[in-house]
């Protein structure tokens, strides 16, 4: 790692590969000797379509995305599709489930709830968003035009083990734990995804759409929450964000290097167990979620007393762990360890939790 950067725990925009932001630094004023950056290119430019064709195949090939689906390179965060979702989706029946399993899925709930009716599916609020609902807890409405999830809560730090059996078309908010893994992108009707935790810096927003979706949205949907806009116009109907998409296509180029999505799933899971077997052997620590939901991506802990927290963030900082301190909604500490962030910096702060365990 170069010397002057920090172990950055990040939940959003979080770590990218430094490979990647070097690459980036050293094509920043001359692109492919075109003599100017990708930022500063017509995103019409025989240059800058072949980054975004390439980015795209790239995706297709990484994830294993079938040809019936479309993938789109949007903007406006993976808030925005809170409400493209429902606009596209939800005139089929006019009713939709969720599962609210943290402040993601139940935002994305609320906001449905002005395009038509929805039912609750299952939610963890009682405890806490400590835990992802089994299977059998969730309650689908048999009218449901769609169920709804988030595959991993960023902000509790739990993640589905399971892709749920619903009998409807599956929509999934995967903004934090996509290329962590490999998924079977055919059950899903809609994986949606903002870029800045795992995959670019923040202003992208991937969405990959089985296509026969489109086309059936709410007559007052604008232009360009229409999914069926974007596909026609392969995402250029207006200009799209142009320098994400290309710093997207380095992270992919890392991501082959590191195995994949298969080679992903290998590292995230130890990555995530040194912190989890810190916590879990600690006197002071306790983490957050339950084992069996335990999120790999961002693992949240805390010890008795709000004192003790500060201290630990505190010195943690100082020691050159940053950005470990919880969500306000949480508090306590979230050590987000996406795919760019090192074994050596779980490694690391694993010591410092053990270290601080024993002198306090
Ligand atoms: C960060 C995050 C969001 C919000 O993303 P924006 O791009 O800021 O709108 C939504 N869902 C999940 C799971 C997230 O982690």
């Amino acid at each position: 790692m170069a010397k002057d950067r920090v172990y950055n725990f990040s939940a959003g925009p979080g770590a990218l590969p430094l490979s990647v932001l070097e690459r980036a630094a050293s094509e920043m004023t001359n692109y492919g000797g075109t003599g100017m950056s990708v930022m500063e290119m017509s995103h019409r430019s025989k240059a800058f379509i072949k980054i975004f064709d390439d980015t795209k195949s790239k995706f297709r090939s990484i994830l294993s995305v079938p040809e019936d689906y479309e993938i789109l390179f949007l903007q406006g965060g993976a808030s925005s599709q809170f409400s493209m979702v429902p606009l596209n989706l939800i005139s089929k029946t006019g009713k939709a489930s969720y599962a609210v399993t943290g402040n993601f899925s139940n935002l994305a709930m609320k906001e449905a709830k002005k395009f038509g009716e929805i039912s609750i599916a299952a939610t963890s609020e009682a405890t806490g968003h400590d835990r992802i609902p089994c299977q059998s807890e969730l309650n689908v409405d048999k009218d449901a035009s769609y169920f709804y999830y988030c595959s991993n809560n960023t902000i509790y730090g739990t993640e589905w083990q399971y892709v749920p059996e619903t009998g409807t078309t599956l929509v999934c908010d995967m903004s934090s734990n996509i290329l962590s893994k490999p998924v079977d992108v055919s059950k899903y009707g809609i994986i949606f995804a903002g870029a800045q935790k795992n995959m670019a810096p923040a202003g992208l927003t991937v969405v990959i759409i089985r296509k026969d979706l489109a086309g059936n949205e709410l007559p007052y949907t604008p232009l360009m929450m229409n999914y069926k806009t974007m596909i026609d116009k392969d995402s250029m109907y207006n200009t799209p964000p142009c320098y994400n998409i290309y710093m997207l296509g380095l992270v992919l180029d890392w991501l082959m290097e590191q195995g994949g999505v298969e080679g992903m799933e290998k590292i995230k899971s130890v990555k995530a167990g040194v912190l989890y077997d810190a916590i879990d052997n600690s006197r002071l620590f306790k983490a957050h979620a339950q084992p069996g939901s335990r999120s790999d991506m961002n693992v949240t802990f805390r010890t008795e007393s709000a004192e003790l927290d500060k201290k630990f963030i505190a010195e943690a900082t100082e020691a050159g762990f940053v950005n470990v301190k919880g969500h306000r909604l949480t508090e306590g500490m979230r050590a987000s360890v996406y795919n760019a962030v090192p074994m050596e910096a779980a490694e690391k702060l694993a010591d410092f939790i053990r270290e601080f365990d024993k002198n306090n």
